[in-house]
Formats: structure tokens, C-alpha cells, sequence
């Protein structure tokens, strides 16, 4: 299966992330006051980000069809290999708020972050990112993980996304679990490049950090 085949079996992610938009576009007219988030403010960007590899699929595939998303992943691709060196080195066991603690005190930026501390793949980005609103003091994001700050419930994201990417993971054959993004990444270059195959191989290989998903 090429390019063209796993792109068009996105239909699920794509809908969920336009269900997402519609949700959000709802529920944020009455908060909009309470939101400090604007561009160029990427303090969440150097947070721990969960996603499935089907929704890594479908977050890369524009970067996958332009010139200059081909130069781009020429010239990151080192640095995604060091992110998921960094995630090796940690213990499989940890609880998922040990892990954000250990990336967001090693200062990782998100590898989609770029100079201007703007999302480059910001119209496919992931539903948890879409999602993130931050209710309050915005200068609490510049602290620790363990700042307590309240943000935008998203429980019902998370409920519609893991549907929509266990319909596409039954179709490609490959485990529906949440990854740190770096691992998910990686797995969905492998795919596009290789194959489903290969993609399944990689799973059977990989000693994954498995994020347990939050209820
Ligand atoms: S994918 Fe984009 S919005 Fe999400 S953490 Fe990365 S840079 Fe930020």
C-alpha cells in the first residue's frame, strides 16, 4: 500500500479532526475571555505529546507531498532520531505524568516547532494539540509540569479519536495505542516510505513506551 492508498484510508481522522474543530468552535464561544493562548506562545509545544499512528499518518501526510517538506524532513530527521534516543533511555514502567516531567525538563521542543515558534504542520495538526486551551494566567505555562493550571477539558476529543483510529488501525493491521509523537512520527515515515508491512514489522520490533491512555 503507497501513499495514495494510506492517505485515502484517512477518512476517519480527518472526520474526527473536523468534529473536533466544530466541537471546540462551540464550546469556546463562551470561554473566549478566560483563553490567553495566541500565536507564538509554544509553551505546550514543549510538552510530552500522545498520538496514535494513525493519526501520525495522517498528521504528516502534507509534509509528504511538497518539495519542502521533503528538505525539512531531510534536515530534522536527526533530531526526531534524537528525541526517540531520549525516550529509549527512559524505563518502560514510569506513570505518564513521570514521563511529561522527564521530556519537559530536558527543554524538548515539539519536533513541528519551528524558529518562529510556529506549528509547521498546524492545519493537521493532532487532536490533542487542536484541543489544548489553557483557562487563566498564560505565565503559569513558562513553569514546571507539576504548575497546576486549568486548561480545556477534552475527554470527549480523546473518546472520538481513539474510535476513528482504532477503524483505521483495524485496517492497516497495526496496534491502536498511543505513542509518544516522536515514536509515532517516526512509524508513520516508515509506512509512507516501506509499506504497511514494514509498519508492522517496526511495531514487532520496537520496544515502545506504551502512554497508558487517560480515562
Ligand atoms: S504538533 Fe504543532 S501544536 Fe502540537 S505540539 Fe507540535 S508544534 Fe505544537
Amino acid at each position: 500500500m503507497g501513499f495514495g492508498r494510506i492517505n485515502s484510508s484517512l477518512g476517519p481522522i480527518r472526520e474526527v479532526h473536523q468534529q473536533v474543530d466544530l466541537w471546540l468552535s462551540k464550546i469556546l464561544e463562551n470561554l473566549r475571555e478566560r483563553i490567553p493562548c495566541k500565536e507564538g506562545c509554544a509553551y505546550c509545544c514543549n510538552q510530552l505529546v500522545t498520538l496514535s499512528v494513525p493519526e501520525a499518518l495522517y498528521v504528516v501526510s502534507d509534509i509528504l507531498k511538497s518539495n519542502r517538506g521533503k528538505i525539512w524532513i531531510n534536515s530534522n530527521f536527526h533530531r526526531l532520531l534524537r528525541q526517540i534516543e531520549f525516550i529509549r533511555s527512559l524505563p518502560t514502567d514510569l506513570k505518564l505524568e513521570d514521563y511529561q516531567r522527564k521530556w519537559y525538563e530536558a527543554a524538548i521542543p515539539c519536533i513541528f516547532l519551528n524558529h518562529f515558534k510556529r506549528c509547521i504542520v498546524y492545519a493537521k495538526r493532532p487532536a490533542v494539540c487542536r484541543s489544548y486551551f489553557v483557562l487563566g494566567d498564560a505565565n503559569l505555562c513558562a513553569g514546571s509540569v507539576d504548575t497546576k493550571i486549568e486548561h480545556l477539558q477534552t475527554a470527549p476529543v480523546i473518546a472520538l479519536l481513539a474510535q476513528s483510529s482504532q477503524r483505521v488501525a483495524d485496517e492497516f493491521r497495526v496496534p491502536n495505542m498511543l505513542l509518544p509523537l516522536p515514536v509515532a512520527v517516526h512509524m508513520a515515515f516508515i509506512a509512507y516510505k516501506d509499506g504497511l508491512g514494514e509498519l508492522r514489522n517496526a511495531f514487532r520490533r520496537a520496544r515502545l513506551v506504551k502512554i497508558p491512555v487517560k480515562e
